[in-house]
């Protein structure tokens, strides 16, 4: 039904960059074979579900949404993909995304963009737009997205659909194509809370292939979500974070999130304002660390191991081939982004930029942890704005980047965060996500949270 209704869906849609019909029927069938024999199945057999684009799939192309992977078939599968297959997921394929996760909007990809379901001129957010519009067109139930910056979130709450980013090092980033390692974090996306709980269970816990996977039991957030699905928040204290709201706000965004403030009131929570100053400079400081990261992190595509190789006709010396293939491999954003990571480590500019940011980041965690001794989670809107226009933001950088003024903090203290849908705007008719953020390894309080909201 689902590989039918993407059929009829994704001409218009674009969230698939690449289907994978016989991979998911041979485990569609392999899951009913089981059941029929009365074998023990996974926690998610035979749910399907749909990829993005950034996690290898073994012998099923992984591009990131670049020309330079493209045609690499990847000889092993991502943790992730792997804890899916045990659960008995059916991964029915690989989801559009700005090139390298690097983007709000989708439009970055170098396959052209995804459309929102809701309004098909409109971004679907990003980068895992493939992700969140293959939820809100009714392609999957299920499916994955990275968060680096607010590539989950983002896409969930301009889509209407849910988003998680767990606390980092609580989903394996083993065979997640690095964008900035220190931030990256993979995590479930789906229609309600509750389905996201079930799959962020399967996905999450420690991996010894990944150096900054937490050794600790996973959060219980599927418990906690049930939990939520009572309705009773007494005593839960919710601190709204006031830097987000103000210049470059939406109304009809301000006015959900307002609504949200009073239903949860009526659920029994505690609402009080909370001051996190240094959320101010989140931005910039993560405009530099990101393309710092991936600035070094993308030296590895370098003609030489994967995809891509251009102008290899025995004329030409190693580094031309690898200058020309970097040339006709990445598109305009990524080489922004590694030209400004390229500048803000080299030596004289390192300790202005790089290490400024960095301290930028402490004093965001340290605003979180002081915020945390006072209310068990924050929230705030997910997004300024509602999904904007295809192409009204794409030749400025900046105006893109303002879209991750609400989720970047989290990434950058390494805390979970998530956005649920929160109505639909009164100015555009379009959605609005709440985002809910708790301390780290404390997941499950914003799925009980969410559950008990949406
Ligand atoms: N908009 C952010 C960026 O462009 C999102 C990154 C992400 O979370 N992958 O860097």
């Amino acid at each position: 039904a689902h590989l039918d209704r993407i059929a009829e869906t994704d001409g218009k849609v674009h969230a698939f960059l690449h289907l994978d019909t016989e991979g998911a029927l041979a485990q569609a069938r392999k899951v009913d074979d089981a059941v029929k024999a009365g074998e023990q199945v996974g926690p998610l057999a035979g749910v399907p579900l749909a990829l993005k684009d950034v996690m290898t799939t073994e012998g099923v192309p992984t591009t990131v949404g670049s020309k330079i992977l493209e045609g690499w078939l990847p000889p092993y599968d991502a943790t992730v993909t792997r804890k899916l297959k045990e659960a008995g997921v059916v991964i029915l394929g690989k989801t559009n995304m700005d090139e390298f996760a690097m983007g709000s909007s989708t439009e970055n990809s170098a396959y052209g963009p995804t459309h929102n379901p809701w309004d098909l001129e409109r971004i679907p957010g990003g980068s895992g737009g493939g992700s969140s519009a293959a939820l809100a067109a009714h392609q999957a139930p299920l499916a994955i997205g990275t968060d680096t910056g607010g590539s989950i979130r983002q896409p969930g709450a301009v889509t209407g659909t849910v988003g998680v980013k767990p606390t980092y090092g609580g989903v394996s980033r083993y065979g997640l194509v690095a964008f900035s390692s220190s931030l990256d974090q993979a995590g479930p996306c789906a229609r309600t809370v509750l389905d996201a709980a079930l799959l962020h269970e399967v996905i999450a816990g420690y991996d010894h292939m990944d150096s900054t996977s937490i050794n600790t039991p996973v959060p219980p957030v599927v418990a906690a979500a049930r939990e939520g699905l009572k309705g009773d928040l007494s005593g839960l204290r919710i601190g709204v974070v006031t830097q987000f709201s103000g210049e470059g706000y939406q109304q009809g965004v301000l006015r959900s999130f307002e609504a949200a403030v009073s239903q949860l009131k009526e659920l029994g929570a505690e609402i009080a304002d909370v001051s996190c100053p240094s959320f101010d400079y989140a931005l910039p400081a993560y405009y530099l660390i990101a393309p710092s990261e991936c600035s070094s992190n993308l030296a590895r595509f370098d003609a030489m191991r994967y995809g891509l190789r251009v102008g290899d006709d025995g004329t030409r010396s190693t580094e031309e081939v690898m200058s020309l293939t970097r040339e006709a491999g990445f598109g305009p954003e990524v080489k922004r982004r590694i030209m400004i990571g390229t500048y803000a480590l080299s030596s004289g500019y390192y300790d202005a930029y790089y290490g400024s940011a960095q301290k930028v980041r402490t004093l965001i965690t340290q605003d979180f942890a002081k915020a945390f001794e006072n209310f068990d989670v924050l929230i705030s809107p997910t997004t300024p704005t509602t999904a904007f226009k295809i192409g009204e933001r794409a030749n400025d950088p900046m105006a893109m980047y303002k879209a991750d003024l609400c989720t970047i903090p989290a990434n950058l203290a390494g805390t979970p965060a998530m956005s649920v849908p929160s109505g639909l705007s009164d100015e555009d008719g379009l959605p609005v996500g709440l985002q809910i953020m708790a301390p780290a390894l404390q997941d499950h309080r914003m799925y009980r949270v969410g559950a008990a909201y949406e």
